[in-house]
């Protein structure tokens, strides 16, 4: 739901002031204002049917697809611990991480941002893995972001060299 009809004035023009999680963990909950007239008000939106948009770096913008990403974690993850379940909790990962993006994100979110979402929650879990992702997903523009990528990972992860 990308705008919503002022209950006001009519228009469409509206900005998100602020969204939340509800209360049933299944519905995110906006305060809107119409930028017509000022008019606030509330709209509760079923996370899946809240329309989501990537920018891309060229300015291109695609809807948000949990599949897309979803594939790019599993084949980070192919053959690391974390599949070790039957990917059950890397499925629970997934969506984790779709809400972050969603809750983050509003109506527009950007490649960077989801890049960044993903990342934060592999690293904490596999730190191989997210290195993979970070070259297959986010596609680095040159080698030095690979590189700064890696030795942020390295920092964190000194202590306990991962086997595999
Ligand atoms: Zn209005």
């Amino acid at each position: 739901m990308r705008s919503v009809r002022c209950p006001s004035c009519g228009s469409f023009d509206d900005k998100v002031v602020d969204s939340r999680q509800a209360d049933d963990g299944l519905s995110i909950r906006r305060r809107r204002a119409c930028i017509e007239c000022g008019r606030r008000f509330t709209t509760f939106e079923r996370l899946e049917d809240v329309s989501l948009l990537v920018v891309k770096r060229s300015g291109h913008r695609e809807p948000f697809e949990r599949e897309k990403v979803a594939a790019g974690i599993r084949l980070a993850a192919k053959g690391r611990p974390i599949e070790a379940d039957g990917g059950a909790s890397l499925d629970e990962m997934i969506t984790a991480i779709e809400d972050i993006v969603r809750m983050e994100g509003g109506t527009e979110v950007s490649t960077e941002t989801v890049g960044r979402i993903v990342l934060e929650q592999l690293r904490e879990v596999d730190p191989v893995a997210a290195i993979r992702f970070a070259s297959v997903y986010l596609g680095f523009d040159d080698v030095a972001d690979f590189e700064r990528e890696i030795t942020l990972l390295s920092k964190r992860t000194a202590p306990k060299e991962m086997r595999g």
